[in-house]
């Protein structure tokens, strides 16, 4: 009907700007933060084609809650509960330590919604090509192998969800021997 997609889209967009306006990304280039999560959402739209509005406006909005001050129940508020629903899924909780927030990514990736399921392969995508481009600063090449393997088991449980996304990270994941 009347639904305001492209005004919510924007939205999302300025929040998640204004979110990580001081945030850097780890390449050596330092990145302004805000071209991840664009970058996300371009890869499900342009690679993926997806076109559910609510799995775009996600993935703009889906690293405002693990690295930001923002608030779940702010992501309710502002954009309603079936966007903050998959932006819950796609967020670490940040209270458990490292090693744990990464084996519960590998648990919880096969029984996420599949909403969730795309916001996170075009996550996963974008990470991984950024690190093929470049090493971030402090990262030895052991720590770059680790993500290598530990991105494809969490994409093992993610499978069956987009051809085009599978068959890219497929690609990266050979060339690492995976
Ligand atoms: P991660 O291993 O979590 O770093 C990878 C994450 O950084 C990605 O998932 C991505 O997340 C984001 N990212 C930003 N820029 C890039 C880039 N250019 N390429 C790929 N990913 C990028 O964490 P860190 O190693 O940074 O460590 C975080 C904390 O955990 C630190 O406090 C560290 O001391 C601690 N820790 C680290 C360990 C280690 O092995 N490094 C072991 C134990 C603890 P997103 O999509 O969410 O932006
Ligand atoms: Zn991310």
């Amino acid at each position: 009907d009347c639904v305001d997609i492209l005004g919510m889209l924007v939205k999302c967009s300025n929040f998640a700007a204004v979110k990580h306006s001081t945030q850097r990304r780890k390449d050596p280039a330092k990145t302004p933060y805000i071209n991840h999560p664009i970058g996300v959402a371009y890869i499900l739209t342009e690679e993926g084609g997806v076109r559910d509005a609510s799995v775009i406006m996600a993935a703009i909005l889906h690293d405002t809650v693990e690295d930001t001050d923002t608030t779940l129940d702010e992501i309710k508020k502002e954009f309603g509960h079936q966007i903050a629903g998959i932006v819950a899924e796609v967020t670490d909780d940040k209270a458990l330590p490292y090693d744990e927030r990464k084996r519960l990514q590998i648990v919880h990736a096969p029984t996420s919604s599949r909403e969730a399921k795309l916001v996170k392969l075009a996550d996963k995508l974008y990470n991984l090509r950024d690190l093929e481009k470049a090493t971030p600063e402090g990262w030895s090449d052991e720590k770059v192998a680790e993500y290598f393997k530990w991105s494809s088991k969490v994409v093992e449980g993610l499978r069956g969800t987009n051809r085009q996304l599978e068959a890219s990270l497929d690609e990266i994941f050979s060339r690492h021997d995976l």
